[in-house]
């Protein structure tokens, strides 16, 4: 049975059935990997394992804080935010912070679910968490924005639910550096006097205080890579009957903000036509191509929207079901389903959003032989430069050249000072290779070349599964298993603690 029997499931009911649906195929082979261990019986090693399952499929602190604000205007207001914390099976926990409506305990909790399949999928070693505030963040003044993310920082903190060791947020819809910034900015101020990695307490953040280049279009720019590890590969592209490679592939975006708009800029770089553009407001349409980076300066200078575009047609209402070859849902969850999948004429799905398509049109679509890249890998190179990012932070380094010219004048210096305090004995000689360093390429080259190995990593993994398990139809499936696989892993040599 592949279809959960809720009508409309919620968002968390959902993640749950599709984690169901890969640890029921796992289970039999993860009680067969214990019998390595003769001194347990049959029974032990089924328990074991269904209380392994059962813990890789659970919440384990879910937050709901209320606070006050005073608006500018003098107002009093209510807020509520969130965080949750999945599985702790690896520490620390990482997962963005979303500012909007829709956000609520089950949002939140689900969000956590994904992040914890998410980073076991791309190898990254953080455990899943998510986070989220539920207001309309356009009816806000900046300043307004800023006390609340101050006051939702210190709401986290107190109960120890934030921090470099224990979860590090990030951004995610509707949040970027500029709210980062205020975290760590919270953090430091608060903690930071006994904290040496402080910076670490979040990623996504601004250069020049710790974040890494490439950060903002590495969740963009990891669907593209993600995306040519199947469309580079002839005998999946024979599967669709396609040619390799991206020319004149034509691409409808969903959601037209962080990720969907550096997904665009990639994929089109690369030779694909973007022939349309879903955005909440409107809708835009353009037979001979839409250019992303026209419309990316018009967007932030419209107030982020596309409407009023003039180098396309509008069209009120859904892109989703319109001709086309790739389709790329970047907005938000549970915007595929039952009702709309049927009509889906693209043959394949690069889900940049997490969790936008419900089981039934995952079933439907799957029928249909249209090719999902599912949205725990598909959407992974956020994550995957966060971790980056982080291991920058806690190094205390920064990467290429940058950096090296910095360390080279403070050699220089020491060398100088060393020499002239000592003359005629034994001098000093700088123990760095100065040849490799005058090649060191810049920041963003080397998170580039970092996330592309992740990506083909991670494809083969879950090419390999998909093979293996005759699920080249479902890589969702063929994901979660070798995400699964990896958390049995981790739990079963540490064991289970009480
Ligand atoms: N919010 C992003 C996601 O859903 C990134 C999370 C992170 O970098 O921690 O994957």
């Amino acid at each position: 049975e592949k279809v959960p029997k809720e009508k409309d499931p919620s968002f968390s009911q959902m993640i749950e059935y599709y984690y169901h649906a890969a640890a029921q195929v796992m289970e039999p082979m993860m009680i067969k990997e214990l019998e390595k261990y003769p001194y347990m019986k049959k029974e032990q090693r089924e328990q074991r394992v269904s209380a392994m399952l059962k813990l890789m499929g659970s919440t384990t602190n879910l937050l709901e804080v209320t606070f006050p604000i005073i608006r500018g205007d003098g107002r009093y207001e209510l807020i509520t935010g969130y965080r949750a914390h999945h599985t702790r099976h690896r520490l620390p926990l990482k997962g963005g912070i979303r500012y909007a409506m829709d956000v609520d305990a089950d949002e939140i909790r689900a969000l956590a679910y994904l992040m914890a399949f998410k980073t076991a999928c791309v190898n990254v070693p953080f455990g899943g968490s998510k986070g989220g505030i539920r207001i309309d963040p356009k009816k806000y003044t900046a300043q307004e924005l800023q006390t609340i993310t101050r006051r939702y920082t210190m709401e986290l903190l107190r109960r120890n639910m934030i921090g470099p060791g224990i979860d590090v947020p990030a951004p995610d819809v509707n949040t970027g550096e500029r709210e980062m910034s205020w975290l760590v900015d919270q953090y430091v101020k608060t903690f930071g006097y006994n904290d040496v990695n402080a910076l670490a307490i979040t990623t996504g953040k601004p250069v020049a205080i710790g974040g890494i280049n490439g950060r903002t279009a590495a969740t963009g720019r990891g669907l593209f890579k993600a995306a040519e590890c199947f469309l580079n590969d002839k005998d999946w592209m024979d599967l669709l009957g396609w040619k390799t490679g991206w020319k004149d592939k034509t691409v409808i975006v969903q959601g037209f903000g962080n990720v969907g708009s550096h997904a665009s800029l990639f994929v089109v770089e690369a030779g694909a036509k973007l022939i349309g553009v879903q955005e909440i407001d409107v809708s835009l349409v353009n037979e001979n191509g839409i250019d992303p980076k026209d419309l990316m300066d018009y967007y932030t200078k419209n107030k982020k929207s596309v409407k009023g575009y003039m180098k396309a047609k509008e069209k009120s209402g859904s892109l989703l079901g319109e001709k086309c070859d790739i389709l790329m849902p970047c907005a938000t969850q549970k915007v595929l389903t039952a009702e709309n999948a049927g009509s889906v004429q693209a043959k394949m799905i690069l889900e940049g959003a997490n969790g936008p398509s419900t089981p039934a049109a995952d079933e439907i679509l799957r029928k249909k032989n249209v090719l999902i890249v599912p949205d725990m890998y598909c959407n992974a190179g956020g994550v995957t430069v966060s971790y980056f990012e982080y291991l920058k932070n806690i190094n205390h380094v920064s990467y290429g050249k940058m950096h090296v010219k910095r360390e080279q004048a403070m050699i220089n210096e020491i060398f100088n000072s060393l020499n002239s305090a000592d003359k005629g004995k034994d001098k000093f000689k700088p123990n760095v290779d100065l040849e490799r360093i005058r090649d060191c390429t810049r920041e963003a080259d080397i998170v580039d070349a970092g996330l592309q190995t992740v990506m083909e990593t991670a494809a083969e993994g879950i090419k390999q599964v998909a093979n293996e398990f005759a699920l080249c139809n479902d890589l969702r499936t063929a994901a979660f298993i070798y995400s699964i696989l990896k958390i049995f892993r981790a739990l079963e040599v540490t064991g289970i603690s009480q």
